[in-house]
């Protein structure tokens, strides 16, 4: 099963946005029902990124990389990279993967591949 990351367009003008809020951003109609949910989109541009030499005990990694990703409807999402040698600019593309566990509860995020 593919598993997707949902965004919100606003009914009346047609903006995306991730995450959740209750105005839209583009148009500031406050009404809270008038969205549809989307699956956002899996492919982007690479904004930019960080490493992280110490993360969180709950990761079960030593090493992490973040990026900032423009997917192609214009959303920005931040997501882990599995990618070697990131570059400002790059192409990737996402999976929508278990990004965290502890004992009762495994979390999915975008982990971004380069494309
Ligand atoms: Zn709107």
């Amino acid at each position: 099963m593919e598993r997707n990351i949902y965004a919100y367009k606003c009914k009346r003008c047609g903006h995306v946005q991730y995450p959740y809020r209750t105005i839209c951003r583009n148009c500031h109609e406050n009404d809270h029902n008038e969205f549809d949910i989307v699956p956002l989109p899996k492919k982007g541009k690479l904004l930019t990124f960080t490493h992280l030499f110490n993360p969180p005990s709950d990761f079960s990694t030593v090493f992490l990389s973040l990026g900032i990703v423009e997917l192609e409807d214009g959303s920005r999402i931040t997501g882990q990279l599995s990618i070697e040698r990131p570059t400002i600019g790059m192409h990737v593309r996402a999976n929508v993967e278990v990004v965290r566990k502890d004992e009762y509860n495994q979390y999915y995020g975008m982990v971004f591949y380069e494309a």
